[in-house]
């Protein structure tokens, strides 16, 4: 089963509207509708205006307002707070079920899930482009709910594996290793970068490889976290949470 706690403010491209997602399905995916909806639900019945995220990519006026109101880290403690829940649901053993096979691990793409962005990006007035350049210029601070998620993970013998479509070469790679550990990431850990022979590769494409490729050296993804719907799209994990990213689209 595959359960992916989508981000439902604004649906992700290509998913069906609102109505067609409470309790429908799509190939090779169960849906929830998360307590972000039903809040957004429940205000447009009663005309209470909320602040919600701007599809992406977001004019900078639109992007800066809804990081002020607190909504976008209001928006990232619910989702975190569901995954949370969804990796203690796949590390249960239900009574006389056989504990399932491969090693526990939990996927986290890095910008703007695992490392904010956003600072280096405002500065920048969020010119398209800007995220790209302050992933490999800036040593990024720590996005609370992914280290603490990170955290538990670990404690819980999880193994953690940070996949990114960052470029896979010496330099890159030491560069976020070490902003890595500097914003608080020092548990053991792996970390799976783009290689330059598949730069035209989407990510969508290269990250599902990588999971299968992680399934096929006996991993059991039991939590794959991501702000791009290109992180979780091509499913291979136990559940699948969506953040909020209105600064840009990655496909
Ligand atoms: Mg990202």
């Amino acid at each position: 089963m595959h359960v992916v706690r989508a981000y439902l403010r604004h649906r992700p491209v290509g998913w069906p509207a609102h109505g067609a997602l409470v309790g429908d399905t799509v190939p090779g995916m169960s849906l929830r509708v998360t307590a972000a909806l039903t809040a957004v639900l429940v205000a447009a019945s009663v005309g209470v205006a909320v602040a919600e995220e701007p599809a992406a990519p977001a004019s900078a006026t639109a992007i800066r307002a809804y990081h002020d109101s607190g909504e976008w880290a209001k928006d990232f403690a619910t989702q975190f707070k569901l995954a949370s829940k969804d990796l203690d649901k796949a590390l249960t053993v239900k009574k006389g079920k056989k504990k399932p096979k491969g090693t526990p691990t939990l996927i986290l793409d890095i910008d703007d899930t695992s490392l904010s962005s956003y600072d280096c990006a405002a500065k920048k007035d969020f010119i398209p482009g800007s995220n790209g350049i302050c992933a490999v210029t800036e040593n990024l601070p720590a996005i609370k709910g992914a280290l603490d998620l990170a955290k538990k993970a670990v404690k819980k013998k999880v193994k953690l594996v940070f996949i990114t479509a960052r470029p896979e070469n010496e330099t890159i790679r030491a560069f976020t290793e070490k902003n890595l550990k500097v914003a608080g990431y020092t548990m053991k850990h792996a970390l799976t970068m783009k290689p330059s022979g598949i730069a035209a590769e989407t990510s969508a494409a290269y990250k599902t490889a990588a999971r299968k490729a992680l399934i096929k050296g006996g991993a059991r993804i039991v939590l794959n976290v991501g702000d791009q719907q290109s992180d979780l799209s091509g499913g291979a994990a136990q559940y699948a949470v969506k953040l909020p990213n209105p600064m840009y689209v990655n496909k």
